[in-house]
């Protein structure tokens, strides 16, 4: 039997025993001890987002595309008018729901890795006031940069507009502080930076916002406000619930809580970035950003200019030594991702930049060739 690969994409990702283990018994949905678990999953949300107070969160079934769809359809009306910062295919897909959804729209597009300028949104709400919310994609996970959450964060609130986060792919990881970060809602989901398993988003609403968004939404099974109130008169989800994912979450809640929260996982997905990229610049792989912009999430690498290397084969080499990673989703130029979240230490990024370095071997790869042509890239930002 072969043992399992280590996954190095941002989630699905490569998760505990322990929360695997938590999926081996099965839970009545409707059961106080299920119940239990739900109420203390969103408690513990609000307090890493330090929400309590201000904010209620509210779970969905699904992956977190449906919790982000959710969201907008919740608390966008008819007349909203909504400004979408986009720097890559997340952005993207969050301006592709509201276009479906029929909302107005303006976007800001940065192409494949800039970042939005402060100044230039708040140039931008200036001059339209008719603008009533923002989306900024707090880890843009398609190039892997981290784009500037509280300067965004401040010119929207100045401009007196409600701002939607999507932090799928940094929240636990990244510091959130709703006390003095003001923001509408942020959307996140269970299998990213608290390492459970696929199977449900969440929204972290503020409290005073929802509970105007009665009847809102035109889908019945994406209506956040109808998930919350049922919830709070029940203590259940409105339709079956993925228990199971529900449970790992709750023990990678536990785990997420032992090792130390938000500072504790931060610091361990740096230390994986770190090692990571000084590992892959010593094989002769370049990042397509330079080191301020680099999340401590997923990096992308950019291919060799070697006609030996193609992302497929350096794929199944990669695969073959136990290592699945993951393509590269730029318009512009030949890249790959390498993620830092899931359960990666030190011995597992070692054990990645082994593989790499035997799979430039397998390919006939020179170790030479891979940074030519990739200057004027790395230096545009
Ligand atoms: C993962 C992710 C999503 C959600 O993707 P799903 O495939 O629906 O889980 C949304 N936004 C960002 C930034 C993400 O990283």
């Amino acid at each position: 039997m072969r043992t399992e690969p280590l996954l190095l994409t941002p989630g699905p990702l490569t998760t505990s025993l322990t929360v695997k283990q938590a999926m081996l018994r099965d839970w009545g949905s409707w059961d106080s001890d299920f119940n239990d678990i739900t109420a203390a999953i969103c408690e513990q949300l609000l307090q890493v987002a330090k929400a309590q107070e201000t904010h209620v969160c509210v779970p969905l079934q699904g992956s977190g595309t449906f919790a982000v769809e959710a969201t907008f359809a919740t608390l966008l009306g008819q007349d909203s008018k909504t400004l979408v910062l986009m720097n890559g295919a997340y952005g993207q897909r969050a301006a592709k729901i509201l276009e479906r959804m029929g909302r107005d729209t303006v976007l800001l597009d940065m192409g494949d890795y800039l970042p939005p300028e402060p100044e230039e949104v708040a140039r931008i709400l200036q001059e339209d006031a008719d603008i009533t919310h923002v989306v900024l994609i707090h880890c843009e996970t398609s190039s892997g940069i981290l784009n500037p959450l509280e300067e965004i964060a401040k010119v929207v609130s100045e401009a007196d507009c409600e701002f939607i986060i999507d932090s799928m792919s940094a929240f636990g990881a990244l510091p959130i502080d709703a006390r003095n970060l003001p923001f509408a809602a942020l959307v996140s989901s269970a299998n990213k930076c608290f390492e459970g398993v696929p199977g449900f988003g969440f929204a972290i609403i503020r409290k005073t916002l929802l509970q105007q968004c009665q009847g809102r939404c035109v889908s019945l099974s994406l209506d956040l406000y109808d998930q919350w109130q049922y919830m709070m008169k029940t203590g259940q989800w409105r339709f079956t619930p993925p228990t199971h994912v529900v449970a790992a979450f709750y023990q990678a809640l536990q785990e997420y809580q032992q090792e130390g929260g938000q500072p504790a996982r931060l610091a361990r997905y740096q230390r994986n970035r770190d090692r990571l990229v000084a590992g892959m610049r010593r094989l002769g792989f370049d990042t397509l950003l330079k080191d301020h912009w680099l999340s401590p999430i997923i990096i992308t690498f950019l291919s060799p200019d070697d006609p030996a290397f193609s992302f497929t084969s350096f794929y199944q080499a990669m695969k073959q030594r136990g290592v699945l990673i993951y393509p590269g989703k730029l318009t512009v130029v030949e890249s790959f991702r390498l993620g830092c979240i899931g359960q990666l230490y030190d011995e597992e990024i070692d054990k990645v930049l082994s593989a790499v370095a035997e799979s430039c071997q397998a390919l006939g790869l020179s170790a030479q060739s891979t940074s030519s042509n990739t200057q004027p890239l790395t230096e545009a930002i």
